[in-house]
C-alpha cells in the first residue's frame, strides 16, 4: 500500500498557493458515502451547490461546475464561445495567463497577447510579471479594432506565479469605454473566496475557476460562471465542444443533475465548503485575506527582500512572492526548507524559475500557521546564506499582535 505520511510528526505545512490545506470540516464531509447520482438524495445535494456557488460568484446567472481541473475550464470557456480562427485579445501577467494563451493558440484561435510596456530594472525579462493588467492599453487596442474582430478579452484575475491581482472592474471599463462588443472571460482560479470577486457587478462573461484554492477543497472541480451574453454567444460558437458544452449542463442542472457522472463526493466538500464561506460572510472572508496577506508582506520587508508584485494598489492577498538576491537559487532555498522544517513553498515558474518563491496564505490557516511558515522560511534563508536586514517573522508578530482580527477567536463571556 502507497504510505503518503512523509511526515513523522506535527503536519505538515502546505504553504503553496493551492492546493491549499483543507479544514477538517471539509474532509469530513467529504468521508460521506457515496450515493446515486441520479436518485432523490443527490439532486437535492446538486440543487443546494448550485445555488450556494452562485453567491460565492457573487452572480445570478448560471455557474457549471466540471469534474475537471481548473485547465479543463479554461477549455470549456474558450471552447464554448468561440469559433475557430476567432481573434482573441489577452494580456501577459504571468505564467498562468501565459499557459492560457498557449491553449487559445491550440484551440485553432487567433491570439494577440499584449504585455506590459514600461521597464524594470530587477527583472528586465519579466517587468509585466510584476504588476497587474493595463486597462488603458486594453481601450487602445479596443478602440483600434473598429471592425470589431476581437471576439474576446480574457485576463486572469489572480496571477498565481507572481502574487498580482489585477482589476476587473477596470476591465470591463475599458471594454465599455472603447464601446467594442468583445466578450470578458476571467480566470479567477486562484482568487475565488480569497480575493474580492463580483461576476455580475463587473460585468464578467466567463469566469474560470477551480477547487484547491480558497474554497479550500482538494482538487478536482473546476467552474465556469456564465453571462446571459455568453450563453448567447455560445448557441453559434463553433468551436468543437461536447463534454464541456454548457447546453446540457444548464439543463440537466435544473433538477439538480448532471449529464455525465458528477464528483459526488467533492460536492459534498463544495455544499459545506459554501456554508463555511457563507457564514463567516465574504467581506469577512476576503479582509481575513488581506491581514495575512499583509502580515507575511511586512515579513518580507523587514528580511530587506524584495516582494515580487512591484505596484501596492494590486498585492495579492492570496499569495506573496518573494524575490530572491540575483545570486540566490530560490528552488535551492525551497528544497532546504522542505526537508529541515517540514514546509512546502511555492516555485518561480516559468521566467522566474529560481529567481523566487511564493508564500500562499489561503485554505485552512490562521495567524500562527503562518507565524510557523514564516519561522520555517526564515530559518531556511540564513541556512541558505541571505543576507537579511532584520527578522521577517518579529515583523509579522508586531503586524498580527497590533491588527486583531475582524472576527475574533471566542467571543467573550
Ligand atoms: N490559472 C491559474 C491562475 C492557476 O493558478 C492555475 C493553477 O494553479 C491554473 C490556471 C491551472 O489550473 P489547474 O492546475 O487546476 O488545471
Amino acid at each position: 500500500m502507497l504510505t503518503l505520511d512523509f511526515h513523522p510528526t506535527g503536519r505538515h505545512f502546505l504553504q503553496i498557493p493551492g492546493p491549499s490545506p483543507v479544514p477538517d470540516r471539509i474532509l469530513r464531509a467529504m468521508s460521506l458515502p457515496t450515493i446515486d447520482h441520479r436518485g432523490p438524495e443527490f439532486g437535492a445535494l446538486g440543487l443546494k451547490v448550485l445555488a450556494d456557488i452562485k453567491r460565492i460568484f457573487q452572480t445570478r446567472h448560471p455557474v457549471a461546475i466540471y469534474p475537471a481541473s481548473g485547465t479543463g475550464a479554461w477549455e470549456a470557456a474558450l471552447a464554448n464561445v468561440m469559433s475557430p480562427g476567432d481573434h482573441v485579445l489577452m494580456y501577459e501577467t504571468g505564467h498562468f495567463a501565459t499557459l492560457w494563451n498557449k491553449m487559445a493558440t491550440r484551440l485553432g484561435l487567433k491570439t494577440e497577447f499584449l504585455s506590459y510596456s514600461g521597464q524594470d530594472e530587477h527583472l528586465p525579462l519579466a517587468a509585466g510579471w510584476r504588476r497587474g493588467v493595463q486597462a488603458h492599453q486594453i481601450e487602445e487596442r479596443l478602440k483600434a479594432d473598429t471592425q470589431h474582430s476581437i471576439k474576446a478579452v480574457c485576463v486572469v484575475h489572480n496571477e498565481t506565479s507572481t502574487g498580482v491581482t489585477s482589476n476587473i472592474a477596470a476591465v470591463r471599463k475599458a471594454i465599455d469605454a472603447a464601446k467594442h462588443p468583445a466578450l470578458l472571460l476571467v480566470d479567477t482560479i486562484s482568487g475565488l473566496a480569497s480575493a474580492d470577486y463580483r461576476h455580475d457587478e463587473w460585468g464578467v462573461d466567463v469566469t474560470v475557476s477551480g477547487s484547491q484554492k480558497g474554497l479550500m477543497l482538494p482538487p478536482g472541480i473546476s467552474f465556469n460562471a456564465l453571462s446571459p451574453k455568453a450563453i448567447e454567444a455560445s448557441k453559434s460558437a463553433r468551436l468543437p465542444k461536447s463534454f464541456w458544452a454548457w447546453d446540457e449542463i444548464i439543463e440537466m442542472n435544473k433538477a439538480g443533475y448532471w449529464p455525465y457522472t458528477p464528483n459526488t463526493n467533492l460536492l459534498y466538500g463544495l455544499s459545506e465548503a459554501c456554508e463555511m464561506l457563507l457564514e463567516q460572510g465574504l467581506e469577512t472572508v476576503f479582509a481575513r485575506h488581506q491581514r495575512w496577506a499583509e502580515g507575511v508582506r511586512s515579513a518580507v520587508r523587514a528580511w530587506g527582500l524584495e516582494i515580487q508584485c512591484a505596484d501596492p494598489a494590486v498585492y495579492s492577498p492570496v499569495l506573496t512572492g518573494v524575490l530572491m538576491p540575483k545570486d540566490v537559487d530560490a528552488d535551492a532555498v525551497r528544497k532546504l526548507i522542505y526537508e529541515r522544517f517540514d514546509c512546502s513553498l511555492g516555485a518561480g515558474l516559468g521566467k522566474l524559475k529560481g529567481r523566487m518563491f511564493r508564500i500562499g496564505h489561503l485554505g485552512d490557516c490562521n495567524d500562527l500557521t503562518l507565524m510557523a511558515a514564516l519561522s520555517g522560511c526564515e530559518m531556511g534563508l540564513k541556512l541558505a546564506g541571505v543576507k537579511l536586514a532584520g527578522s521577517g517573522v518579529q515583523a509579522a508578530m508586531d503586524y498580527f499582535a497590533g491588527h486583531p482580527a475582524i472576527v475574533p477567536m471566542q467571543k467573550a463571556a
